[in-house]
């Protein structure tokens, strides 16, 4: 979201000016003018048809989908830092209040409540401030029923099954379809194109939560809560004409075409998807479809939830225009517009032509929103559903030991707004309960679902996709995995299978890109004569029977990354780790931690030192440290301790440097 209740309208104009100063010519994305000083016939081409220019219909045709993710309910994680931090976001998600969550609902409702409004995005005044009220309601719907679903934890299940009832009550109150925190009148002022937030993104929030608690903790309640949304949406949209709704389009609008998709896909009834088509924006997806990027301007994450729409809406029609706006945005994004965490977005927009990250990276401190980083990963494990290609998943695997790990506070369960990468930075977290920004809808999301992706099958066997110590239970076949694993901090994991009768399967490893030290694979404590190449999988095949157990080894070294357009500009890996330089802890103070969603680094700048290196393999001027994943330069003029990135709270960091 690019306007907080503290920054209100001053953010707007900041992302604005950040535009500016980066030459992108509005915060809204125009097609490029045509020069007319060039008569047509002289380009030499014909002009392109927009691939969405006319309007769409729909159809259902399910696409097959190449592999599948396990359920969560299959899958149970083990100790280890993805368990603690599912831990800590139970407890903060305990901590909060039935009744505060649903105050503001039934209040819009007319109907009573005495329990205490919440603060920050969440609070019940006039303005600005709390136009998104009610989006962390629909988030934690949502996280309650993905909790529910890692970890079969009844009492999370039963405090969304209060919010869904209570929140059915303020439906049926308001007339059964329309539902929100805020009265109906600001979806006129939206209509009317006058000044209101982003009403939709708020409802789309709640529709998942209702879609969620349906899916994944089996409440038929919430199914019916969000036919009546839905009905209502499809009704409010199908009253505008096409060119006022593309308009409306332009004002953030969340997820909307998704969860209209996913209820069709849910329910074998297509109203829903043709209401999910209308919110389609034809001139972000036009280009996409046809592999260009024009993101420069965009809000980032006003558009990856778009994007997520647009893979469900081909998995459930198959028209190829819907594969081709995900499949580019999502190599354009990862390869081109995301910094060594894989975290993108500055200032929320993407602020110059990609490939300009070091540029980029000058504009603000206000970096790689995690908003998007969670959106990225969902859209990243759809599209891996296509084609089963691993590379997908060392994008995910960076993106979640770097951008994830390492942005929930340890015990608290607060998460961040934004993962600073401006030298000097240090993380920022939010309050109990005077923030609910959206980065904390998705953080309470994002936690409860941390086992979702480590298994895949298809019809040959299994995948391993990541090395997080958890069970696998699959049940259907009479097969379960354990993987014991200490990983990263010991590069290897130890896969044991459990069988009734001897399962016969292939397993396929996945080998990452920066396994290229070599590595290998015992079976039942014998070395095998073979292994995968780094970005691919390594397969064994045969007859599992019960005790085999499989031991991968995958030796981590020190490797960097440089900024495409400024090669001095340098960052340190460690296998799939960011490395953080250790710049200490001075001058910080727990009001400029918590509370804040970017660190005031250009008021407190740090002294950040600049390095040479000895030779081209960073192993010749960073040294083993005193613990595992720590290290050391040598010979600088300032030496300095490099930690992993996911590791670093209440201290300043730099992730890039200066070396020569
Ligand atoms: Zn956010």
């Amino acid at each position: 979201m690019s306007k907080t209740k503290l920054r209100g309208d001053l953010s707007r104009r900041r992302f604005a000016a950040l535009l500016a100063a980066s030459g992108a010519a509005s915060a809204q994305q125009q097609p490029a003018p045509q020069n007319p000083a060039i008569p047509e016939q002289r380009r030499g081409t014909l002009p392109e048809i927009p691939p969405f220019q006319e309007p769409l219909t729909f159809a259902r045709k399910d696409v097959p989908l190449r592999v599948h993710p396990f359920p969560m309910t299959q899958i149970r994680l083990l100790a280890g830092p993805f368990k603690d931090a599912q831990e800590w976001n139970l407890g903060y998600m305990q901590r909060l209040p039935a009744a505060r969550l649903v105050r503001n609902f039934l209040m819009n409702a007319g109907l009573p409540s005495s329990a205490q409004p919440l603060g920050g995005w969440e609070q019940d005044t006039p303005g600005r401030a709390g136009e998104l009220r009610g989006h962390f309601t629909g988030h934690y719907l949502s996280a309650a029923a993905l909790m529910y679903a890692s970890t079969g934890d009844k009492d999370i299940k039963a405090k969304g099954d209060f919010v869904v009832a209570e929140l059915a009550k303020c439906q049926q109150k308001l007339g059964g379809g329309y539902l929100s925190a805020f009265p109906t009148e600001w979806f006129d002022r939206l209509d009317a194109r006058k000044p209101v937030w982003a009403p939709f993104y708020t409802v789309h929030k709640i529709m998942a939560g209702m879609f969620d608690m349906y899916q994944l903790a089996g409440n038929k309640q919430a199914l019916q809560v969000l036919e009546g949304m839905a009905d209502w949406a499809g009704q409010w949209s199908a009253s505008k004409s096409e060119e006022h709704m593309q308009d409306i389009l332009n004002t953030e609008y969340g997820g909307m075409n998704e969860v209209l998709y996913n209820l069709t896909a849910a329910t074998n009834d297509d109203r829903w998807a043709k209401a999910g088509d209308r919110f389609t924006k034809k001139r972000f997806f036009n280009p996409l479809a046809s592999r260009r990027d024009e993101l420069r301007g965009l809000h980032v994450n006003t558009h990856i939830p778009q994007v997520i729409g647009a893979a469900q809406r081909y998995d459930i029609s198959g028209d190829v225009r819907f594969h081709d706006v995900a499949d580019f945005f999502w190599y354009e994004v990862t390869s081109a517009r995301s910094y060594v965490t894989g975290g993108t977005s500055n200032g929320e927009g993407w602020l110059t032509q990609p490939r300009q990250l070091a540029a980029e990276l000058k504009r603000s401190v206000s970096t790689a929103e995690c908003c998007c980083a969670y959106n990225m990963l969902k859209l990243t494990r759809r599209l891996y559903a296509w084609t089963a290609d691993p590379r997908y998943f060392d994008y995910y695997e960076r993106t979640l030991f770097n951008h994830r790990l390492g942005t929930i506070l340890p015990r608290s369960g607060a998460t961040q707004y934004y993962l600073s990468l401006t030298p000097g930075a240090w993380k920022t977290f939010n309050t109990e309960d005077q923030s609910f920004w959206c980065c904390t809808g998705t953080g309470v999301e994002e936690y409860s679902k941390l086992n979702d992706s480590i298994y895949w099958r298809d019809e040959e066997g299994l995948y391993v996709n990541l090395f997080i110590a958890s069970e696998l239970n699959w049940s259907e076949k009479g097969f379960r995995l354990r993987q014991e694993t200490n990983f990263p901090e010991q590069p290897n994991t130890k896969l044991v299978v459990s069988v009734d009768k001897p399962v016969h399967m292939a397993m396929r490893l996945r080998i990452p890109e920066w396994a290229t030290s070599g590595g290998s694979v015992k079976l039942n404590g014998k070395p095998l004569d073979v292994f995968g190449s780094p970005g691919g999988y390594l397969t064994l095949a045969r007859a599992w029977k019960n005790g085999d157990h499989v031991e991968l080894e995958l030796p981590m070294h020190l490797h960097i990354e440089v900024m495409p357009d400024d090669p001095k500009m340098q960052a340190v890996l460690y296998g799939p780790l960011v490395l953080a330089g250790d710049l200490g802890a001075s001058g910080l103070t727990e009001q400029m931690i918590v509370g804040p969603t970017t660190p005031a680094v250009r008021r407190l700048p740090a002294d950040v030192p600049t390095f040479r290196a000895a030779g081209l393999d960073p192993a010749s001027w960073i040294k083993p440290g005193d613990k595992p994943l720590a290290f050391r330069t040598s010979g600088q003029q300032k030496d300095l301790t490099l930690v992993p990135l996911n590791s670093i709270f209440d201290r300043r960091y730099s992730v890039y440097w200066q070396v020569s």
